[in-house]
C-alpha cells in the first residue's frame, strides 16, 4: 500500500538549479573564455556581493568553510594555546577548524529548545587563555546578537561567527556574518546557496583581516612570489565563484519560500505535541532561513527517534540526523578529555532530533505526506 507514494526526498538540489540552468551555463562559459581560472573576475565579484548581501564590507574566497574558519581564525589573531569557546553540538568541521588554527576548542552545551550555544554555560567556562567566542548559527538560526554582544563585551572576547548553515539569516536587526570580528561560511552544495562542489568564505568589516586572508588563502603571498609568511593554498575556485555569483539574487527567494515551507509543519505538526513530537523553537521569526527543519522525539514520546526514522522510510519519507554523535563524544577528538555526561543537553538532542525534509519547492502535499506519515506510525506503534 505504501509503495503508491512517491518519494519525498530530504533535499532535491535539482529543483533549484533546472530554472537557472541556462544562466549557469552561460557563466560557466564566460569564465572558459576568459580562462582566468585562478582568483578570476569570478571570485572577486562574488566576494563583493555576497559582503554586501551580508551587510559587511569584504569577503574573501576560500575553498572550504572549514578552511574559512581555521584561516578566518588565524587572521583574526588567535593563536596556539588561545582556548576558543564553542558550542558541543555542531557540525565536525566547526572543531575542526579551531584545531586547525592551532587553537584549543572549549565546548560548551546548548539549550534544549533552540539547540543554540548556552551563555550561561559559556560563562562558566571563560579563563584568563579564553580569546573568542565561536557561535553557530545552527540549522539556520542566529545565536541572539544582543546576549552574544553583552557576553563578548563582558569578558573582552572576539565573536567569530559560524554561519555555514546561515547565509542572509537576521535577528534583533543583525544579519549572519555583521555581528562579530569575522564570520565564516560554507558554500558546500546543500547549504542554503550551494556551489557545485566545495566553497567557502570569510566576511570581515576590518580591512587587515581581510588584507591577511588574502595572503593566507594564497601561499601566504601579499603580492607574487613574495612570501611574508607561512600560508596555504585555499581559494575560491573561479568556476564556482561564477555559479554562486548566478544564484546569490535567488537566495532571499529561497529562504522565503523555506521558511513557508517551516510554517507549514509547525501548524501541521502542533497537536503531535502532547504526543512527545516537539519542533526547534524558533526565536527569530522570518529571520530564520531553516538550513534544516529539525523535531525532537522526546522522552515523551511513545517512540524512539531511531524507531520513527526507520519507519518513516518505509513510508517513502526520508529524513537525517544533524548530529547523532555530538562533538566531545567522537573519537577523533579524545584528546580533549571529555566524556559522557559532560553536555547532557547535547547528548540528549542527538538522540531524540530528527531532520525532516526541507528545500525550497517542497509542496504542501508533501509536506502533508510527510506529517501524515509522522501520525500514523506514532497511531500504529
Ligand atoms: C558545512 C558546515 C561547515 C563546514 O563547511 P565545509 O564547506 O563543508 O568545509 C562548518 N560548520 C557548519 C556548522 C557547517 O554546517
Amino acid at each position: 500500500m505504501t509503495s503508491i507514494l512517491t518519494t519525498v526526498p530530504f533535499v532535491d538540489l535539482q529543483l533549484q538549479h533546472q530554472p537557472i540552468q541556462a544562466e549557469i551555463n552561460q557563466a560557466i562559459q564566460s569564465v572558459i573564455q576568459r580562462g582566468d581560472f585562478v582568483l578570476g573576475k569570478a571570485v572577486a565579484e562574488l566576494e563583493t556581493n555576497f559582503a554586501q548581501a551580508c551587510g559587511v564590507s569584504y569577503g574573501v574566497g576560500v575553498a572550504t568553510g572549514t578552511d574559512a574558519i581555521a584561516l578566518g581564525l588565524v587572521a583574526c589573531g588567535i593563536q596556539p594555546g588561545d582556548e576558543v569557546l564553542v558550542p558541543a553540538n555542531t557540525f565536525i568541521a566547526t572543531i575542526l577548524g579551531i584545531v586547525d588554527a592551532g587553537a584549543k576548542p572549549v565546548l560548551v552545551d546548548c539549550d534544549p529548545e533552540a539547540a543554540l550555544i548556552d551563555l550561561q554555560a559559556a560563562t562558566r567556562l571563560v579563563t584568563a587563555k579564553t580569546k573568542a567566542i565561536l557561535p553557530v548559527h545552527l540549522y539556520g538560526q542566529l545565536v541572539s546578537p544582543r546576549q552574544l554582544l553583552d557576553f563578548a563585551q563582558a569578558h573582552n572576547l572576539i565573536i567569530f561567527e559560524d554561519a555555514a548553515q546561515a547565509h542572509l539569516a537576521d535577528r534583533e536587526g543583525y544579519r549572519a556574518g555583521s555581528m562579530g570580528l569575522a564570520a565564516a561560511f560554507s558554500f558546500y552544495p546543500s547549504k542554503n546557496l550551494g556551489a557545485f562542489g566545495d566553497g567557502g568564505m570569510v566576511v570581515t568589516n576590518n580591512e587587515a583581516i581581510a588584507q591577511k586572508l588574502r595572503s593566507l588563502r594564497n601561499y601566504g603571498s601579499p603580492t607574487k612570489y613574495v612570501h611574508t609568511e607561512p600560508g596555504t593554498n585555499s581559494r575560491l575556485d573561479t568556476l564556482q565563484a561564477a555559479i554562486l555569483n548566478v544564484k546569490l539574487p535567488y537566495l532571499e527567494g529561497w529562504n522565503r519560500a523555506r521558511n513557508v515551507v517551516a510554517e507549514e509543519y509547525d501548524t501541521l505538526l502542533l497537536p503531535l505535541k502532547n504526543q512527545g513530537i516537539i519542533p526547534i523553537k524558533n526565536q527569530s521569526d522570518q529571520g530564520h532561513i531553516y538550513h534544516l527543519y529539525v523535531i525532537r522525539v522526546t522522552d515523551e514520546c511513545n517512540l524512539d527517534r531511531d524507531t520513527l526514522k526507520q519507519r518513516l522510510e518505509s513510508f517513502n519519507i526520508q529524513t537525517g540526523i544533524h548530529y547523532p554523535i555530538p562533538c566531545h563524544l567522537q573519537p577523533a577528538y579524545k584528546s580533549l578529555g571529555y566524556r559522557v555526561g559532560d553536555f547532557p543537553v547535547s547528548e540528549a538532542l542527538s538522540r531524540q532530533i530528527l531532520s525532516l525534509p526541507m528545500y525550497p519547492g517542497l509542496t504542501t502535499t508533501q509536506i502533508q505526506q510527510v506529517v501524515t506519515a509522522i501520525h500514523t506510525v506514532l497511531k500504529r506503534f
